[in-house]
């Protein structure tokens, strides 16, 4: 049968046709504007193996497009029926279709990838050697004026293949004249070398500040290590290179053009934007380069104008939108193991338990004001202690103003328990989990041990409780590829093997399902996007295997061979 659009999926339209027809009769209005639009649809995609995250039909062998939206799911036969003279036909030949996939924490900046060196891999696991990386940032420093930075980005300590830690002499060997600088690609270590170290006036005598260190070897030597707030003397000194305003906007448009095309490759069709050039990602798309949808996530200068002005969260249309705050921190790192726990990091010979980096006091008036706004929250909040403060200010704050569908959006939600779960369920609050981390952080997994990762990550136990848990990449930090997230959703199974809090398994439908419409609904939008359902805009992706019957340990390696967005082809393979 067709599936026919519900009247709730249609009062969630803004345009076209049937936005008008809010009337007692709408339902059959409905469906006679539906039916005569059907009749020459845009695009039918026909001999699919559909699954449309609908549980009113869950699978579907067809399907067909008109302005953007999908009008009508189906059988071959019945879709079949609905090409005009005008309509494009796609064979899908028993491929898979799913709806487009929703990241929903990315800090998208592509001019990094575009115009930087890059000494690690951004989308895969890789393993590269010192040399590598000290060729790579000799080459730019033969470019580059002495005292001039010289920089490397997207390090991760975890693969190289020398199995050691870069330090100071090697980046020595990069150049002598020039400040040297590789940054972890987790963002918040930095590793320097002499010339920086120097400029910089730091010597193995500088005591650490709060929040950061200097690391330093058994003989009290620099490393060359830098972590957290330690490295904010390094941005004082040197010169950086000088952009004039135009070539800073032109590769702001270029960067974002560049991501958006990286992520239609890998099946992405919304996206969630920490920040970044808002001017620029409308420019972008008034060039037709854009070519996913943008939930942009604020703070600063345009959270506070936002504020002053009175523009909500849902402003926009649905290409750009503006989405929750970009996340608000409450606390430390989990690749990079300084996340708020209540319990002391297991083998710490200190008790210590991690960084909170605002106090309760600080986060009630953040919260309350941007609540009041009607502002979506969002606060970065990886470990229990973290998580227990953010729910407790929404808690204070729903009291106080009470606002219905807040959704209040938990960046990370690294660490839970049973309470932490069910007061999440009860604010409907949305975890935004690490995804990729399972299969491409699982080197870092150690530290924290098998008790802990039982409750890290915990699709499982949140699915099972009802709670809207997303997809949250965290690019730069991890990579944002959908498929090698579902991969480790499914299996917690890591590039080295190694399975951790396997409790926290979920099957391939929730791991589609937490990657599609718990994703829309995390930007409150799951009446326009994230299933196969008529009447939403028509975003979804063609693999060519399907990652229900595959091997999970393959599902990776699934090959995108096409994304749509609105009905147009993005990617194709
Ligand atoms: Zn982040």
């Amino acid at each position: 049968m067709i599936a026919r659009p519900s009247r709730r999926e249609f009062m969630g339209l803004t345009a076209g046709a049937v936005a008008a027809t809010v009337t007692p009769w709408f339902s059959r209005t409905v469906a006679a504007v539906a039916a005569a639009d059907a009749s020459n649809a845009d695009l039918i995609i026909i001999n699919a193996n559909v699954y449309t995250v609908d549980s009113r039909l869950p699978k579907a062998g067809a399907f067909a497009v008109k302005n953007s939206r999908f009008i009508a799911v189906g059988t071959n036969d019945e879709i079949k029926g609905l090409a005009g003279k005008d309509t494009r036909t796609i064979d899908a030949r028993q491929m898979t279709v799913v709806p487009g996939f929703t990241d929903c924490h990315n800090h998208a900046g592509g001019d990094v990838l575009l115009y930087e060196v890059l000494v690690g891999n951004p989308f895969e696991v890789e393993f590269v050697t010192i040399a590598s990386i000290v060729d790579k940032l000799r080459a730019k420093a033969k470019q580059t004026p002495a005292g001039t930075w010289v920089s490397g980005y997207f390090f991760d300590d975890t693969k190289v293949k020398d199995k050691r830690e870069l330090n100071v002499h090697d980046l020595d060997d990069v150049s002598r004249e020039h400040p040297v600088v590789v940054q972890h690609r987790g963002g918040h270590t930095s590793y320097y070398n002499s010339k920086a170290l120097a400029m910089a006036g730091i010597t193995k005598e500088t005591k650490n500040p709060p929040g950061g260190t200097y690391d330093r070897d058994e003989k009290g030597e620099l490393t060359g290590r830098v972590t957290d707030t330690a490295r904010a003397v390094f941005n004082k000194v040197g010169t950086r290179p000088t952009l004039t305003p135009a070539e800073l906007e032109r590769r702001s448009r270029e960067g974002i053009a560049h991501i958006s095309k990286q992520f239609v490759r890998y099946g992405l069709t919304s996206v969630h934007h920490q920040g970044g050039d808002l001017a620029a990602i409308q420019d972008v798309r008034m060039r037709g380069d854009l070519r996913h949808r943008v939930s942009y996530e604020m703070s600063g200068r345009v959270l506070d104008s936002m504020i002053a002005s009175g523009i909500q969260t849902g402003f926009g249309d649905e290409w750009i939108k503006l989405g929750a705050t970009s996340e608000h921190t409450l606390d430390g790192s989990f690749s990079e193991r300084t996340m708020s726990m209540s319990q002391p990091y297991p083998g710490s010979k200190t008790g210590y338990k991690g960084n909170v980096t605002e106090s309760q006091e600080e986060l009630n008036a953040w919260i309350e004001r941007v609540h009041r706004a009607g502002i979506q929250v969002n606060c970065h909040a990886n470990g229990d202690v973290a998580i227990d403060m953010y729910l407790t200010s929404v808690e204070r704050v729903q009291k106080l103003f009470p606002r219905a569908d807040a959704r209040p959006k938990i960046t990370h939600c690294t660490l839970i328990n049973d309470g932490l779960v069910a007061r999440i369920k009860a604010l409907d609050a949305i975890p935004a989990l690490f995804t990729t981390y399972a299969y491409y952080n699982s080197d870092k997994f150690v530290f924290y041990g098998e008790e802990f990762m039982k409750r890290a990550m915990a699709y499982r136990s949140l699915l099972d409780a009802g709670v809207h848990a997303a997809a949250g990449s965290d690019f730069s930090p991890g990579p944002f590829a959908p498929l090698m997230g579902i991969q480790g959703m499914v299996s917690r199974k890591g590039w080295d093997g190694k399975i951790w809090g396997a409790n926290q398994k979920i099957s391939v439908a929730d791991a589609i399902r937490v990657n599609t419409l718990h994703g829309a609904y995390a930007s409150k939008e799951e009446n326009s996007k994230g299933s196969i359902t008529p009447g939403k805009l028509a975003d979804f992706v063609v693999l060519s295997a399907d990652p229900h019957t595959i091997d999970p340990e393959k599902i990776k390696d699934i090959k995108i061979a096409r994304t749509v967005v609105g009905g147009n082809t993005m990617y194709e393979a």
